[in-house]
């Protein structure tokens, strides 16, 4: 029998009411942020992860899905959506108003990393990307999206953390003052944080094989290397934060596992008793210099992705139910195949005029039907017969009342907008 490929899953059932209760409740919360919906290619020119993401991240260095083409160009399997949204920001030239473009995006993602539980290879992911502002108010608003929706879910156990990683100027300074600390220290670290050392020394901060050496704890902090600029920053993200209401953590440690971060970064972690070790709800940053590193003019970024799966598994770790179960209008009742023709053309009338609802396909008795009838719940049942052909009639029973009535087929529309 083949199988699905390890570290993917099949969606039926309760878990696609779920899903798509999500996409729904995120679509029109996009459209109350005022962000507009961009699709981009699943598969890109692997050149745009390995520039955009970073060679030092271990999505590019270890875990990205690549392949041939059958023109021979390396493709990628997109390892997150930011790389592509800026791609094509950059190639349709939406900088040009010189405005504000605020993106929003859902897809799946692929990373070729260890299934366990809360990690897949194939995962999904919703975010926002906002281009041509450095406005620390648009990275509060950013990072009250996931807020607002954890609490519409109802979710209560998440923590807000924040940290900033400071301007260029900053940045270096830090980064050199992080190179100066762990020189010394090299034979202590793992051999991807030697490889970190060399090429991105700020992602030694993020290294979970090493986190609990004295040498990490005792790592120079960001804070004291921030420039004017970069401080003033970040405090205003603090105060908009604090003014709309939102409890938040600084966090020095949180640095993101990609390279093309400035200034704010942040992750929310789920804080429920027994949810595990994947615990990093959503994350993000701001991201000044990425527009530009991808081709395009220097355009400032900020933006933040979350994992569909992990608040799927937050949800039910405190006992939430996605509740959207919405009542069909109709079920369809022909008493046998002799007027299954009839029973067709009522059907799709109803569906055109708007109505919901299904036809028994499996043509079954009466009494089976019924059974049916009661797991479906519809509004109304509509049973076709030989007299409802011959005369061109339905007979319609309101499943509530249990009320049951002849009508013409021409007056069935009018009959139906009629009730409440
Ligand atoms: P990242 O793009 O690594 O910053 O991840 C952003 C969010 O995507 C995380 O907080 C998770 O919710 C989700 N995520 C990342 N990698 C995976 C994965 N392998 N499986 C499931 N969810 C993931």
């Amino acid at each position: 029998m083949i199988q699905k490929p390890k570290g993917t899953y099949d969606v039926y059932g309760e878990k696609g009411k779920q899903i798509l209760y999500i996409e729904k409740l995120f679509k029109c919360l996009m459209s109350k942020y005022n962000y507009e919906y961009f699709k981009t290619p699943i598969f890109e020119a692997s050149e745009l992860f390995h520039r955009g993401v970073g060679e030092t991240s271990d999505i590019v260095s270890k875990e990205t899905y690549d392949f041939k083409d059958r023109g021979d160009r390396n493709m990628t399997l997109r390892p997150e959506g930011t790389a592509g949204i800026v791609r094509s920001y950059i190639e349709n030239k939406l900088y040009g108003n010189g405005g504000l473009t605020k993106a929003w995006y859902y897809g799946s993602m692929y990373r070729y990393e260890r299934p366990q539980s809360g990690r897949f290879r194939e995962f999904n992911q919703f975010g926002v990307e906002a281009f041509g502002s450095n406005d620390p108010a648009l990275d509060a608003e950013i990072i009250s999206i996931p807020v607002t929706l954890y609490k519409m879910l109802g979710l209560k156990g998440i923590k807000v953390n924040i940290n900033t990683l400071g301007d260029n100027e900053s940045r270096n300074n830090y980064r050199n003052a992080l190179i100066e600390h762990f020189r010394p220290h090299l034979d202590e670290l793992c051999e991807d944080c030697k490889n970190r050392f060399e090429k991105n020394p700020l992602r030694l901060l993020d290294c979970k094989q090493d986190k609990d050496l004295e040498v990490m704890k005792t790592a120079p902090k960001i804070i004291d290397y921030l420039n004017e600029e970069s401080r003033k920053h970040f405090e205003l993200v603090q105060e908009y934060l604090t003014q709309m209401n939102i409890d938040y953590k600084v966090n020095p440690g949180v640095v993101r596992g990609l390279d093309y971060y400035t200034h704010t970064v942040f992750e929310v972690e789920a804080d429920i008793e027994g949810f595990g070790s994947q615990n990093v709800l959503c994350g993000g940053g701001r991201y000044n210099n990425l527009v530009e590193t991808l081709g395009g003019p220097s355009v400032p970024g900020v933006g933040f992705a979350f994992g569909l799966e992990r608040l799927l598994a937050a949800l039910e770790a405190e006992k939430i139910n996605l509740e959207d179960e919405e009542q069909i209008d109709f079920y369809i009742i022909p008493v046998d195949e002799t007027v299954k023709a009839y029973g067709m053309n009522v059907l799709n009338l109803l569906r055109i005029n708007g109505f919901n609802g299904d036809i028994d396909y499996l043509n079954r008795s009466i009494k089976a039907n019924f059974k049916t009838v009661d797991r479906l719940n519809p509004k109304y049942i509509i049973i076709i017969g030989e007299d409802e052909v011959k005369n061109k009639l339905v007979t319609i029973k309101n499943n509530s009342t249990k009320e049951e009535v002849k009508i013409k087929i021409d007056e069935l529309i009018d009959y139906l907008d009629n009730q409440d």
